[in-house]
């Protein structure tokens, strides 16, 4: 169960509807079309659909009762006895709702921000503390100001450790979210260009990120990338650890081993550790996870053993072998200028090819910046890196830059997917590695699939 009308009651003043015995309601559902057992129905109102409308299809599935715009009648169907509890607003409603939950079971809450690597980070944290904690978590992205609220509510009574992943797009997000959840722990993972066109500059985006300790006690911990300035340089009342690979960090990251299949790293507390996720801005979400591990009184061997099942969650910088051998790292999940720097980074840094390929789509979303954005990823794309197709319209930026520098690698621009593949087929070897990465809406992935497919 999570709850019962009785409790509804007191954070909502009463309701209309069945009094005398208190019901115990066990999930909370927004979507009318799923079945529910037992759940509160709570009709959202968006831009192109109204919620209210789908009492009697939620109430078919198993709503046992429901919140209620005050402006709006309700439907005849309804039993007198259904318990209603009138709202002025519903999704206000939803958030007080999470945030009266979040303190009725009172666990342990750890926040999770930042411009790239959240999810990363969230899921990493979450294999960690779940070897020793009784641990809820935000399934896949559900980071928002619906999604954070319906994380809190699916959490079970018993639960101990609360991640939630905080995601955002303007100012004030942040914000909101933090005071429903009232993080104990909070990381920062990175600054970087995401909704910059949104926000104006990195400083405006570290700030919107830095509004979460707005609903941090004073005893809270915020644990940050201390090799991000804009960062360091903040002093917030919660206590603060940063980590990063510069050595004025609390906990450093002194080396790096990046393997086919494993990174290895070794941290200023003397340990080596391994996980199953590439590159060095993987090691750093691993570290966050370690040092909040840690915080928590965790022993390194099970953090250990934790981090080296890490599942992979898909398409985020998968290792596959494609036709003829060819390794391929499809990171065609997302990207921002950040990220995909990342990637080529550490496609860069691994070792036993010959042949360094990018393939590279679109990065959207960055509005008047996308030109700058774009020409700047061409700045990280240097040898070993042998050859770099873009594909899509922004990423020219790109390989026209490329092309500008006049560097020694082969670099071409294609409008057609079918044109770039064509030119793939030239590279599918066994000591050929090619990394495909760009914002999800280029469906890169598509390729992915066509050259895995055995001719
Ligand atoms: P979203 O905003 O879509 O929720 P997210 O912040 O949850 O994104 P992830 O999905 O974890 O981010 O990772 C997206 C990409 O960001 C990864 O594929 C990787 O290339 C890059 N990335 C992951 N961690 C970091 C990091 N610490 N610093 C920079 N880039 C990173
Ligand atoms: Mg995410």
């Amino acid at each position: 169960m999570l709850f019962t009308t009785k409790w509804l009651s007191a954070v909502f003043g009463g309701h209309q509807g069945q009094t005398k015995d208190s019901i115990t309601i066990n999930e909370v559902t927004t979507d009318s079309r799923l079945k529910s057992n037992k759940s509160l129905f709570i009709p959202l109102v968006g831009e192109n659909f109204d919620g209210h409308h789908y009492l009697k299809q939620a109430y078919d599935n198993g709503a046992i009762a429901t919140l209620w715009n005050k402006q709006k009648d309700l439907p005849s169907f309804l039993p007198a006895n259904f318990p209603v509890f009138y709202v002025e607003n519903t999704l206000d409603a939803l958030q007080k709702l999470a945030s009266a939950y979040r303190q009725e079971i009172n666990p342990t809450v750890v926040g999770i921000t930042g411009s790239n690597g959240k999810t990363t980070t969230k899921d990493i944290v979450a294999s960690v503390l779940k070897k020793a904690y009784k641990t809820h978590y935000t399934k896949g992205n559900f980071n928002n100001h619906i999604g954070l609220p319906l994380t809190i509510l699916s959490m079970e009574r018993h639960t101990e450790i609360l991640v939630l992943e905080m995601g955002m797009n303007h100012k004030g997000e942040i914000e909101k979210l933090t005071k429903i959840a009232n993080p104990d722990y909070a990381i920062i993972t990175n600054i970087g260009e995401s909704h910059i066109e949104f926000l104006g500059s990195r400083k405006a985006i570290a700030n919107a990120k830095l509004e979460i300790v707005q609903g941090m006690g004073e005893k809270s911990s915020l644990i940050i990338d201390g090799d991000e300035e804009l960062l360091a340089s903040i002093k917030p009342k919660t206590n603060v650890i940063t980590c990063g690979f510069h050595h004025s960090n609390n906990v450093v990251i002194n080396d790096t081993e990046i393997f086919h299949q494993e990174t290895r790293f070794h941290l200023s507390d003397g340990e080596w550790w391994t996980i199953p996720l590439l590159g060095k801005h993987n090691a750093l979400n691993a570290t966050y996870a370690i040092t909040l591990g840690k915080l928590l009184g965790m022993n390194e061997t099970v953090i250990s053993e934790a981090l080296q099942t890490l599942e992979r969650t898909s398409m985020r910088f998968e290792m596959l072998e494609g036709n003829n051998g060819v390794s391929i790292i499809n990171d065609a999940y997302n990207a921002s200028p950040t990220s995909m720097k990342a990637a080529i980074e550490v496609m860069k840094q691994i070792e036993g090819f010959k042949e360094k390929v990018l393939i590279l789509g679109d990065i959207l979303e960055l509005g008047d910046y996308s030109k700058e954005m774009h020409e700047s990823v061409a700045k990280v794309i240097t040898y070993p890196v042998t050859a770099l197709f873009t594909f899509g319209k922004e990423s020219k930026y790109i390989s026209d830059q490329i092309q500008k520098e006049n560097q020694r690698m082969t670099c071409m621009h294609f409008d057609s997917k079918e044109k770039l593949f064509v030119k793939l087929r030239g590279y599918l070897r066994k000591d050929a590695l090619l990394l495909f990465k760009a914002s999800r809406g280029m469906q890169l992935e598509s390729l992915v699939e066509a050259i895995q497919k055995k001719s």
